[in-house]
């Protein structure tokens, strides 16, 4: 492996080896005695590292190890496991640089938004420790005289966690850290394509709670393919499975677990649009859709794959767009001056040039043309140009998730028209709307306007916050993670009636005398 931008230093910070054992119940790893496979980086094609695949006997072990740990954890009190969160906390702190960096490498988006990622991870664990003190319940006046009526919230048991290449650190930490201080247990699958992030990650938080006496099991990590992720979503023992991907895979794995009734918290794929009116501030439109498309050469759930345009601005912002495009550059992720960086395998370049070949024998117009990036540093196969269409809402390829960096230009001439062109796709996570008009505003965000989870105005559809509940409607999955009462999710409520009466009067005045 080539050792740019001090890679072997990172890697050797976070503790990965060549070869790593791919699950661990914590500070225990786990020798499944089988294959290793690779982890390509494809910033250089270079391999990073080898991870073993989990097998069943492996995954038996680790499910009865976190059942065994739950029953310690759950007991433990809500403010005492937010402090254990908070101090992960602090070591994501300590190794941001190296993690973000190795995010970078592995999964091909900047070293910036490496940083971002782990910096999400620290906010949500931020957010935990707040929480863990504020997993409140209601209180309601009971109907009947001398009773009382309350609800409190329980843990669930194992939260199965299984994640995405694109957010190979930040989906983890958004599940754990309301799992942990909720007093459930976790065991995470992280994405083939991304397994070391997962490893270097397992290696941070184990460490915290061994430093707290607690046992092996409240931290869980069993790597491999989809196969290790159906054990999970089959198995009754795993109460909640939060699952992030396509859409393809969340219908399976919902299947798979409301056969048993078992909950599931899907994280699905996108197709976000921004609504660009004659009254938007020009700049911040511009800016907005630039990397919102761009941006992790266009692999966030959240990217802009459509720009819905007001017929009377649509020449100007389709001219200054390709202006823009023509000055990105396109490279090494861990290169600064770079601001677009590789897609994440061949398998990915391969959708890119399907579906811009689809969009052009749909009719699709090219603005700026794609193409893969060939010659000196674009040795991996992985780097495409961004490009940008003239499309139809109606396409079928414009009503498909691909994830790659390719935008869709549409015409619009009246609000209510924009409107329905963002909401006629089967996807509903984010939207937005770039207008200095408050009327459009606000029919945007009102009860007939933007269908999805996430409704921005002035703000590009990626980059939330850990504050708010994320997630989106429709084939997104209707789950919702992070912020605000997403916490819900990952507990049981449990509600309460106390009689300290000397009768026993029925609810509903029912007589039942003998
Ligand atoms: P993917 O669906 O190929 O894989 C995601 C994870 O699911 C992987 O860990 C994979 O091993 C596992 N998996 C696949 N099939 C499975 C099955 N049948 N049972 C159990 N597990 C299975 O997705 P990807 O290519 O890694 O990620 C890109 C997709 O993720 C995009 O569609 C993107 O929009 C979506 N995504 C959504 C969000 C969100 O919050 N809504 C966030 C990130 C990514």
């Amino acid at each position: 492996m080539k050792d740019q931008f001090g890679i072997k230093e990172s890697l050797n910070n976070l503790g990965l080896k060549d070869e790593n054992p791919g699950s661990s119940t914590g500070q225990k790893w786990i020798d499944s005695k089988t294959e290793y496979f690779a982890s390509m980086s494809p910033a250089d094609g270079a391999v990073i590292g080898k991870v073993q695949v989990a097998d069943e006997k492996t995954y038996e072990t680790i499910i009865a190890q976190a059942q065994k740990a739950f029953e310690t954890w759950r007991n433990v009190p809500a403010p005492q496991r937010g402090e254990i969160v908070r101090e992960i906390g602090n070591a994501l702190r300590e190794k941001k640089a190296d993690l973000g960096k190795l995010v970078s490498y592995e999964m091909g988006k900047s070293y910036q938004e490496g940083l971002g990622e782990v910096q999400e991870m620290i906010d949500i664990c931020d957010f935990a420790v707040g929480l863990s003190r504020q997993l409140y319940g209601l209180t309601m006046h009971s109907e009947r005289p001398g009773h009382r009526m309350y609800e409190q919230w329980h843990p669930l048991g194992i939260v199965g966690i299984i994640s995405a290449f694109n957010f190979p650190v930040a989906v983890w930490s958004w599940n754990a850290a309301l799992a942990w201080v909720c007093g459930d247990v976790c065991v995470w699958k992280p994405s083939e394509k991304a397994p070391l992030s997962g490893v270097a990650c397992q290696l941070i938080a184990a460490e915290v709670f061994a430093k707290h006496n607690m046992p092996e099991g409240i931290s869980c990590l069993i790597n491999g393919d989809y196969k290790v992720g159906e054990l999970l979503s089959h198995d009754k023992r795993v109460p909640l499975v939060s699952a992030t991907g396509s859409t393809r895979m969340g219908k399976l794995v919902g299947k798979a677990v409301g056969e048993r009734l078992g909950r599931s918290l899907l994280e699905l794929g996108g197709n976000n649009a921004i609504i660009i009116t004659e009254n938007a501030d020009m700049e911040i439109a511009i800016r907005g859709s630039l990397f919102g498309a761009v941006g992790t050469a266009g692999q966030r759930c959240t990217s802009t794959r459509r720009l819905i345009i007001h017929s009377s601005i649509y020449e100007t912002v389709k001219t200054r767009l390709a202006a823009a495009y023509s000055k990105l550059v396109i490279g090494n992720p861990l290169d600064e001056k770079n601001h677009v960086g590789p897609v994440i395998d061949q398998a990915a370049v391969d959708m890119y040039l399907a579906a811009i070949e689809k969009a052009k024998a749909e009719g699709a117009k090219a603005v700026v043309d794609g193409g893969v990036l060939t010659g000196e540093g674009y040795e991996s196969g992985c780097y495409v140009k961004p490009a940008i269409f003239e499309a139809e809402n109606h396409y079928e390829i414009v009503q498909h998730e691909t994830f790659a960096p390719i935008l869709y230009l549409i015409k619009y001439d009246t609000i209510a028209e924009a409107i329905e062109l963002q909401n006629g796709v089967p996807q509903g996570l984010s939207s937005a709307i770039m207008t200095l008009k408050m009327r459009e505003a606000e029919a945007f965000l009102a009860v007939s306007g933007s269908d999805c989870g996430i409704a921005n105005v002035n703000i590009g559809t990626s980059g939330a916050e850990i504050g708010g509940a994320f997630g989106g409607e429709k084939e997104t999955g209707g789950g919702r993670e992070s912020g605000s009462d997403a916490w819900k999710a990952y507990m049981r409520r449990q509600t309460n009636t106390i009689n300290y009466s000397t009768a026993l009067p029925l609810a509903q005045g029912i007589k039942f005398d003998i």
